[in-house]
């Protein structure tokens, strides 16, 4: 259930697991920073930490009620859990500049 991203490992999430590869940050012009798992995006809720962790609520929440959300850890290097399902597409995000992305 908990490994680290960085490199090769494998990330447990709910009972299944995903390369780590597929979870990642970005960063968009604003300078907002989002969790990407799995094509879904997710931005830290400022202190509101869940199960140990800090919780990222999906982006999409406002626009589509969505209630998906993942717990990363306070140093964001380990994935808890990723709950819930989304009832929406996923977002697209192009690169605007190298490391600078814009939700499409
Ligand atoms: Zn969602």
């Amino acid at each position: 259930m908990i490994r680290l991203l960085s490199g090769k490992q494998l990330v447990m999430v709910e009972g299944f697991t995903f390369h780590s590869t597929d979870a990642h940050f970005i960063k968009l012009m604003n300078g907002t920073v989002l969790f990407m798992a799995h094509d879904y995006s997710y931005h830290k809720i400022a202190g509101v930490k869940y199960c140990g962790g800090i919780r990222w609520q999906c982006s999409s929440r406002k626009k589509s009620k969505c209630n998906a959300f993942a717990v990363l850890s306070e140093d964001q290097e380990t994935v808890y859990r990723i709950s819930g399902f989304h009832n929406h597409e996923p977002p697209v995000y192009m690169e605007m500049a190298p490391g600078q992305y814009m939700k499409i």
